[in-house]
């Protein structure tokens, strides 16, 4: 491809909303260009990306058997009722929703359960026809709360989504395995450095599930890890091992001490320099969203820990929890905020603790009773204790569970999220089949998401330097960028020629920067810009027929003959696999 018959067009300056270097370097190099917040035009080199990207997806999953197909992004209403779901992706805002002509509600597809079920259901009605694994590349519509950088968070965006159909819980486990390795794979091709993680199933529902992150310092994910025993999990869902309460303190009554303006925990370490915040018992105040009118719920935890609000969601298995505000803190204590406890909460407000109280004794905590908290009180004599559940955000230097290394937290980017569904749309939906006892049974499903345009913002934020993007080979808008020094010297534009000519014959991918009128120096900083992985300049060693030769993310150049420089080519493509 020549550049002089391209619409290319480099911007010198970041755009001021790019928060990440990806962001702002695709939109500076043309291949990017926002329509509105989270909706962007792909430029052509953005689009070339983005089929390559498709083309491994679909390799990988064609491979193993699964099957492709189209379904449409509007989606009925009636089909989300019947999954349960309109309610909850309406009150989180995510859905984009509007009538038709005829006054029936739709929706632009966030996702794709209900339709593939509604899919499978009519035709799949024996245990002969499974497994099944059905698939699409598809414009995804969410409206995101804070779309942001770039590509990486879009309301428009586009995803692989697969679905498996099995007879059992076991065969849904072969296929999600299946699943899997077939993640493991795509990314691998596309270049990405990436960590498999335990994930919370979040809206999505059913059981096990697992998210593909690519490592990143800017990723919006949060991380455990621990390098001794290989555990990895989102933070939403990670657990550890709290470490064990003090010892017994000395078993005195309970009384009240006066505690003016001691609203958190570090106040009160002040106050009681001697007391360890193992020892404080922190009461948290949470509104619950289900529809209806709710109480709020009160939350205990050690003062040393912090409440997952993702776990909290779950155990509640609710729509939304959000920390309650100050008028519903006064009614709930009786109290300004900063003085809730256990002790003398207002009827009906629900007390549910994290694991992390128990065996903690002699602690201090809320009076709910504005200035006072309770001192040396003990589960049984004073209260009792609440039941428990694990609730606790892990944090770094926690042990793992099983006490056998330390936890860490990293960041990433989430490209890939992989389900075991089970039998909740199915149910839900009717989709069932003939067993081979004869019985009717719900089919056991699995969803797996990859997020494509996600995918290349991940790779430019995991290759870059101050003056580009630097693309891995499998993935690259092109894979040799051919820069003519001095266009219209006769001898650089018959090697030039022919060296384009020879390598498009080969199926290499090729960019001639064959621009009469630009300074090389302009030439090498949209080169540089672009990220094309390999390089050839043609100049002034042309008279000799040589080329430089080098490489987009290294600073080694020689100078080759022709045939050498295609050798070299041809190499680094088969290394990059
Ligand atoms: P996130 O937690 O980042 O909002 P999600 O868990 O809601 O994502 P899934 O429903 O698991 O996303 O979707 C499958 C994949 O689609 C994700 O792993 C991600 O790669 C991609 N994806 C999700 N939302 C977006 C978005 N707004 N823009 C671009 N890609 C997205
Ligand atoms: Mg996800």
């Amino acid at each position: 491809m020549k550049l002089t018959q391209m619409l290319f067009v480099t911007m010198r300056d970041d755009p001021s909303d790019a928060e990440v270097r990806s962001h702002a370097l695709m939109v500076r190099a043309g291949f990017l260009h926002k329509l509105a917040s989270g909706i962007y035009v792909y430029g052509p080199m953005m689009w070339r990306v983005l089929r390559k990207i498709e083309t491994i997806v679909r390799e990988e999953h064609d491979r193993e058997g699964c099957q492709e197909l189209l379904m449409p992004a509007v989606q009925p209403r009636e089909l989300w009722e019947e999954s349960g779901r309109w309610d909850r992706y309406v009150s989180e805002g995510i859905l984009f929703h509007f009538k038709d002509r005829k006054g029936s509600e739709v929706c632009l597809g966030p996702t794709h359960e209900e339709v593939v079920t509604s899919y499978v259901r009519r035709l799949v009605q024996s245990h002969k026809q499974l497994p099944v694994i059905l698939y699409q590349i598809q414009t995804k519509f969410r409206d995101e709360i804070r779309p942001r950088f770039g590509l990486m968070r879009g309301r428009e965006f586009i995803m692989k989504d697969a679905y498996s159909f099995d007879v059992s819980k076991e065969a849904m486990q072969v296929s999600y395995g299946k699943l899997r390795e077939i993640y493991r794979r795509i990314f691998t091709r596309c270049g990405l450095n990436f960590t498999p993680v335990e994930a919370d199933s979040g809206a999505i529902g059913g059981s096990g599930s697992e998210e593909f992150m690519v490592d990143a310092d800017t990723g919006e994910d949060a991380i455990a890890v621990c390098r001794e025993t290989g555990y990895a999990a989102n933070i939403e869902r990670a657990a550890s091992r709290v470490s064990d309460p003090p010892k017994p303190a000395e078993k005195v009554a309970i009384h009240k001490e006066p505690t003016p303006g001691a609203t958190s925990c570090d106040d009160l370490k002040k106050l009681f320099p001697d007391l360890p915040l193992t020892r404080m018992i922190k009461t948290v105040l949470y509104n619950v969203e289900d529809g209806g009118d709710q109480a709020p719920v009160a939350v205990l935890c050690r003062g040393d820990r912090a409440i997952n609000e993702i776990k909290l969601l779950n155990h509640l298995s609710t729509l939304a929890v959000t920390l309650a505000d100050e008028d519903t803190v006064r009614k709930a204590t009786g109290a300004e905020p900063g003085y809730a406890g256990p002790i003398g909460l207002q009827e009906g407000v629900r007390l549910i603790a994290d694991r992390s109280i128990e065996g903690v004794d002699g602690f201090l905590c809320g009076g709910n009773e504005t200035g006072t908290h309770y001192l040396d009180v003990w589960f049984g004599r004073d209260l009792e204790q609440p039941e428990t559940v694990d609730l606790s955000l892990v944090a770094e230097g926690d042990s793992t569970v099983d006490g056998k290394g330390k936890i860490e937290i990293t960041r990433g980017i989430e490209v890939g999220h992989i389900f075991q569904l089970g039998t909740k749309y199915s149910e839900a939906m009717g989709a069932t089949f003939e067993a081979e006892d004869q019985k009717t049974r719900p089919m056991w499903m699995g969803c797996y998401g990859i997020g494509v345009s996600r995918v290349a913002a991940s790779a430019v934020e995991q290759n870059h330097d101050d003056n580009g993007m630097i693309w891995p080979v499998p993935i690259a808008p092109y894979t040799v960028h051919i820069v003519q020094m001095s266009v219209g010297d006769e001898t650089q534009d018959a090697l030039a020629s022919k060296l384009h000519d020879d390598l498009e014959g080969r199926g290499v991918d090729v960019l001639w920067d064959d621009r009469k009128k630009v300074r090389p120096g302009a030439k090498f900083k949209d080169a540089d810009l672009v990220g094309i992985p390999l390089r050839v300049v043609v100049g002034r060693d042309a008279a000799d027929g040589k080329v430089e030769w080098s490489t987009r993310a290294g600073s080694e150049r020689s100078v080759v003959t022709v045939l050498e420089v295609i050798a070299n080519i041809e190499q680094a493509i088969a290394a990059a696999g």
